[in-house]
């Protein structure tokens, strides 16, 4: 099922002071795929939850619509719209066991003892919990919890499945064993799914589209390549991964953009189309796509190592250049290979034109 939204908006009203208004969720549209898994990710306080509410029915918006199978749902009643959230692991029920737990819904959908069962079994087995089916959920790990809690949504064949940051009570190791798995549920079972979370990493493990939210609005929509690596501005280049920035003046427009910066130009392949002949520009450089070099007048910057992190597999650098504020972060993936390079030591920065991406 596809999940519409058009110039959705939610204004929330001081319950005290009626004048006092806040918007949560400002102006959102998007379309949602049949079978695509987006993810709306941001800062706490973005908005995130509140337009997963306003798509389940649990919130009214302001304004703007809400279509599910290109129906509108406006007036549509939560319980009416075939959307099945999964929350985090502890909202399931301490006194069922997990067979009790995960046919809870289809029970008060009043489906026969005989028909739950057979649900129910079908669930457990490819989720893994056949084995577990009798079990207390206090007898489970935080894992399996999560997996119940997530069988207990999907066993109600929903239109729409919609996550709520299902993982973040989770440690680090489980975190991302479960999201692979939601991954993989979410694709067998080929169900629309709308997924929150303030993790980047989660965002694009589990995304088919991530949508960047910045106090209620859309930064960008796109597959996580996009995100990462055409961020459309600084916040959404900021907020995914490391970046470094650098400004010059536009002084070549074409297939390529050529950027000057302190009298010598730089050529890059991409670019957004907002960036104008003469104007300021911004190179965004992923830490990955720096080298670190001899020092030498051809280099991007030469400047001095103000820290070297050895992280086993990769070696991460700070770089500070004369008149920058900022320190360039650089990380060698293959240091045995790269070099080693110490605090002190005078270096050169080089970059792989086709890692960088210019914005305006
Ligand atoms: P997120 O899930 O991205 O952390 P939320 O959607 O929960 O953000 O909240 C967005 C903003 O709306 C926050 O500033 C929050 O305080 C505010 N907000 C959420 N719910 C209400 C409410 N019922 N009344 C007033 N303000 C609210
Ligand atoms: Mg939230």
């Amino acid at each position: 099922m596809s999940v519409t939204l058009v110039n959705v908006t939610k204004i929330f009203t001081d319950q005290d002071d009626k004048s006092k208004e806040f918007t949560a969720v400002k102006n959102v549209n998007i379309e949602i795929r049949e079978g695509e898994m987006v993810t709306f990710l941001g800062p706490s306080g973005c908005g995130k939850t509140t337009t997963l509410r306003i798509i389940s029915g649990f919130e009214q918006q302001t304004k703007g619509d809400v279509y599910i199978d290109g129906k509108l749902v406006n007036d549509l009643p939560a319980n009416k719209r075939d959307s099945s959230m999964v929350f985090q692991s502890y909202a399931i029920f301490p006194h069922l066991t997990v067979a009790q737990n995960i046919g809870f819904g289809l029970e008060l959908r009043r489906f026969k003892k005989s028909e739950i069962k057979v649900e129910v079994d079908k669930i457990m087995q490819t989720m893994g919990l056949s084995a577990l089916g009798t079990r207390q959920p206090s007898q489970l790990s935080g894992g399996q919890q999560q997996r119940v809690a997530l069988a207990r949504a999907i066993v109600n064949k929903p239109r729409v499945l919609l996550f709520d940051e299902p993982l973040s009570n989770l440690d680090a190791k489980l975190r991302d064993q479960m999201r692979t798995e939601i991954r993989r549920i979410q694709q067998k079972f080929g169900i629309t799914s709308i997924y929150v979370t303030h993790d980047q990493e989660e965002a694009m493990t589990v995304s088919d589209r991530i949508m960047v939210m910045d106090r209620g609005a859309i930064q960008q929509l796109g597959t996580p390549f996009e995100i990462y690596s055409r961020p459309v501005n600084h916040f959404v280049a900021d907020f995914i991964g490391r970046a470094n920035f650098f400004t010059g003046n536009v002084t070549g427009l074409g297939k390529e953009v050529t950027i000057s910066i302190n009298k010598r130009g730089f050529s890059f392949p991409t670019f957004n189309k907002d960036v104008k002949m003469g104007k300021r520009a911004t190179i965004i450089i992923r830490p990955e796509g720096l080298h670190i070099t001899k020092q030498s007048p051809d280099a991007f910057f030469n400047g001095t190592i103000s820290e070297a992190v050895y992280l086993g597999s990769t070696m991460e650098y700070e770089i500070t250049v004369k008149g920058r504020t900022e320190p360039i972060v650089a990380i060698s993936y293959n240091p045995v290979m790269e070099g080693f390079y110490k605090v002190g030591d005078e270096v050169g920065v080089t970059f792989d034109p086709i890692s960088a991406h210019v914005i305006s």
